[in-house]
């Protein structure tokens, strides 16, 4: 890190007094691979309002310039389109690593590519962190545990994946990604870090990427029915992004490697969401129900008692409180700014 000038403390979002200079923290180069995502660009408005220099890689496949956008005109602020299956070099103190898909439908569209993205991805990544020294942080996914039998899920949990069904090219690579980046720790002395990410939502989101909250959203906004998969019995448990972005930088600072479950344990059956979401938009969206797609895990819910001691990171904004925020972000996406 050592050739960093030391930024002003003004830029830090300190309260305006003096701080003195050995407090200061100092202004980072940061890289953060599928920027322009839905919690990508999150993480960029968070980092760059910390005083940091961030460059976002990104292919644009799932992500939107517009999510960065108002960061352009930043001198501290770079987007590179690339994809990183392909090998690059660049110059940073640290790597968060979220380049790839997250929806089902968007990861299952291109199979072969979401398992390229996941492996050689990550090995890009990787080895650009090895070359340069730089702390590396892997945004890995609830999906490492499958169907799972443990409920909730604790970190120590090996998961019940199907090495060969149709999210196998997400959770088989993730889990790959995770060998990788432990054995990049292990065998070439790398500053790792592996956050294990539960269902989060939020402002930004693709507005038709199908997953749940993103189409039940939509779907109550335009008048159309709430599409519930299977019965509605199935569970998940709902992060709002800021706490996750929260969860992350407070897991690249820290000395902790994980792997960390980050996720909002109040858990949910999607019938339950829907009832949310009608009393949140419209009581009177009706509900559809459709055949559920494969593979589909019954129970999802994150232990995060790890995170809580070792990060001091708990998530602050439940459900009810974080949907009308993406509710206001989706009606002014899906019907202008003048009925909004
Ligand atoms: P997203 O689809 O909005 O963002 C992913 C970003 O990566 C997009 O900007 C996309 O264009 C970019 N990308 C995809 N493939 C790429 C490639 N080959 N090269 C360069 N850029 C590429 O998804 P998100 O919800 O923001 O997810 C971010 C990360 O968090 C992902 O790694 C995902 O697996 C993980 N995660 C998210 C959730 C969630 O609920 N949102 C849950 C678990 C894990
Ligand atoms: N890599 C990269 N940028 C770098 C250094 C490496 O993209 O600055 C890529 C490199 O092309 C390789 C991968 O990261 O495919 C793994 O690199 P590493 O040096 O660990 O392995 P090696 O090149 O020896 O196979
Ligand atoms: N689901 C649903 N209706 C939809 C989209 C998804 O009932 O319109 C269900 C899906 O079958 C799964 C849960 O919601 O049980 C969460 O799906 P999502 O794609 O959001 O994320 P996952 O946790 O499966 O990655």
């Amino acid at each position: 890190f050592g050739h960093l000038a030391t930024l002003p403390s003004s830029l830090h979002g300190s309260a305006g007094g003096k701080v003195p200079l050995g407090l200061r923290r100092r202004a980072l180069r940061v890289l953060v691979t599928g920027g322009a995502g839905f919690v990508g660009s999150h993480l960029v408005d968070r980092l760059v309002e910390r005083g940091d220099s961030v460059i976002v890689v990104d292919n644009f496949f799932t992500g939107r310039k517009d999510n960065v956008a108002h960061h352009l005109a930043n001198p501290r602020f770079e987007v590179i389109r690339h994809d990183v299956v392909e090998p690059i070099l660049l110059e940073v103190d640290q790597i968060y690593h979220l380049a790839c898909p997250a929806s089902p439908v968007h990861y299952k569209y291109n199979p072969i590519k979401t398992i390229k993205t996941n492996v050689v991805g990550t090995l890009n990544m990787l080895g650009l962190a090895k070359r340069i020294g730089a702390r590396f942080l892997l945004t890995s996914t609830s999906e490492v545990y499958g169907d799972p039998l443990q409920h909730p899920q604790v970190e120590t949990y090996w998961g019940n994946v199907n090495p060969i069904g149709v999210r196998s090219c997400y959770d088989e690579g993730k889990r790959t990604a995770e060998t990788l980046t432990m054995d990049y720790h292990r065998g070439a002395d790398l500053e790792v870090r592996i956050a294990r990410i539960f269902n989060t939502y939020g402002p930004r989101m693709c507005i038709d990427d199908g997953r749940v909250v993103s189409n039940f959203v939509a779907q109550a906004l335009r008048k159309e029915p709430l599409t519930v998969y299977g019965d509605g019995k199935q569970t998940r448990s709902f992060q709002y992004v800021s706490d996750l972005v929260a969860g992350l930088m407070s897991l690249m600072e820290g000395e902790h490697i994980g792997p960390f479950n980050l996720g909002n344990p109040g858990e949910f059956t999607m019938l339950e969401l829907a009832k949310v979401v009608q009393e949140t938009i419209d009581p009177n969206a009706r509900i559809e129900f459709r055949p559920n797609t494969a593979d589909d895990p019954h129970k999802r819910k994150p232990d995060i008692s790890r995170a809580k001691e070792l990060l001091g990171w708990e998530p602050k904004v439940p459900l009810r409180d974080g949907l009308p925020l993406m509710v206001t972000d989706f009606r002014k996406r899906i019907f202008g700014d003048q009925e909004a």
